[in-house]
């Protein structure tokens, strides 16, 4: 791909993650290429390439089921809105480089010269393994307060320290995230919950105050409440996904807003509503006050909601509801919702060992 740039008269890098993750030896999640072609001359070049928008506008190019992102080179006088409108200005790597967050995450690598550029100490930060934002955190994350839930994110994957400056400048601005688009977040955030690493994660965002704009009731739930629901579905979670088991979003996010459905649905239960309308409206009331902050996209909130409901279904029992439930679209997602609410003793064990006992046979 940088060859087809380079070939065609650009300058192209392969950068970002693609270079950090290389160094490092563990497999990139997309490949991050910056160029001096402009999109439109990306497009042209790259048949199926398709715009993506975001903070900075990049093209991206599936090719043989890998994620391939590439940017144009950001010159240094537009600030974020005037490069969302004029993506036809090429800057120099160096200029580019200085707009990115991390110095692990501005290192340029030229493959037709075979070259690698470091503007900001990224391979001292590499082989130290600290997180380190290129200029002053307290600019950075007052610019672009998602910077801090990146920083979360890559210190738990890869394994590596968050620079004492940042941690503080973190603690100073935490507040800020609220002013990331609610879209945005939701991409972090499930990002972050597909990890592999999103107990950590989780409990990083509580104890920086981060999680408050995102999650309001997550450090209730894991660090304060005395059930361990929470913290042992995300234990669950990452241990499924380093057995190369798939998680979806949905099921994550269903498993994580749990509690607070729970709570929703025994209050309501208590005011003596029937189980199953109890549980329909909780789980509208549970969503759309999660979307204001988190814009829990509607495929997702769909599934969620339809995870929950089955749980009404776990607990009649097996003999009143197995034939219906295995019918339901989401009955293995409920299921591993039920398990996980039947290992933090939840549920009655004499409804946990019927519910085995039928899946055994
Ligand atoms: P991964 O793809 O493994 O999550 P990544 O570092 O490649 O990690 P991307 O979201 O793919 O992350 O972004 C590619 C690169 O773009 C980053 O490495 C970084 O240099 C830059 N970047 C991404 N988001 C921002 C941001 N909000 N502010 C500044 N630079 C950013
Ligand atoms: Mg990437």
């Amino acid at each position: 791909m940088a060859r087809t740039l380079q070939h065609a008269g650009f300058s192209a890098y392969v950068t970002g993650g693609a270079v950090r993750d290389m160094l490092l030896s563990i497999p990139a999640h997309d490949v991050d290429l910056a160029t001096s072609a402009t999109t439109a001359d990306i497009i042209a070049l790259f048949p199926g390439a398709v715009e993506a928008g975001g903070r900075f506008r990049i093209v991206l190019v599936p090719i043989d089921g890998q994620r391939i992102e590439i940017a144009t080179l950001r010159p240094a006088s537009a600030d974020s809105a005037s490069r969302q409108h004029c993506p036809h200005i090429a800057g120099s790597p160096a200029e580019d480089a200085a707009q990115r967050d991390f110095t692990i995450n501005a290192l340029y690598y030229d493959p037709g010269q075979e070259r690698l550029t470091d503007f900001h100490g990224g391979m001292a930060d590499l082989q130290d393994k600290v997180l380190r934002t290129i200029g002053n955190p307290d600019e950075r994350f007052r610019d672009d307060p998602m910077i801090m839930l990146r920083a979360i994110r890559f210190a738990h994957r890869l394994g590596f320290s968050i620079a004492s400056e940042a941690v503080a400048s973190i603690d100073r601005h935490a507040a800020l995230i609220a002013k990331v688009s609610p879209e945005r977040l939701f991409a972090e955030v499930a990002r972050q919950l597909t990890s592999g690493q999103a107990a950590g994660c989780m409990r990083d965002l509580c104890r920086h105050r981060l999680h408050a704009a995102l999650l309001p009731e997550l450090r209730k739930d894991l660090l304060d409440s005395q059930s361990s629901f929470t913290g042992l579905a995300l234990q669950s979670v990452d241990d499924s996904l380093a057995r190369g088991t798939r998680m979806s979003a949905s099921f994550v996010f269903a498993a994580l807003l749990w509690p607070q459905l729970k709570r929703a649905w025994d209050a309501l239960q208590k005011n003596g509503w029937g189980v199953m309308p109890a549980l329909e409206r909780a789980a509208h009331d549970v969503c759309s006050a999660q979307s204001a902050c988190l814009g829990i996209r509607e495929r997702v909130a769909g599934d969620i909601h339809a995870i929950w409901s089955t749980q009404a279904y776990f607990a009649i029992g097996p003999h009143r509801a197995g034939a219906d439930l295995d019918q339901h679209p989401r009955f293995r997602a409920g299921y591993n919702l039920f398990q996980l609410r039947c290992a933090a003793q939840e549920v009655d064990p004499e409804l946990a060992n019927a519910w085995s006992a039928q899946r055994r046979r």
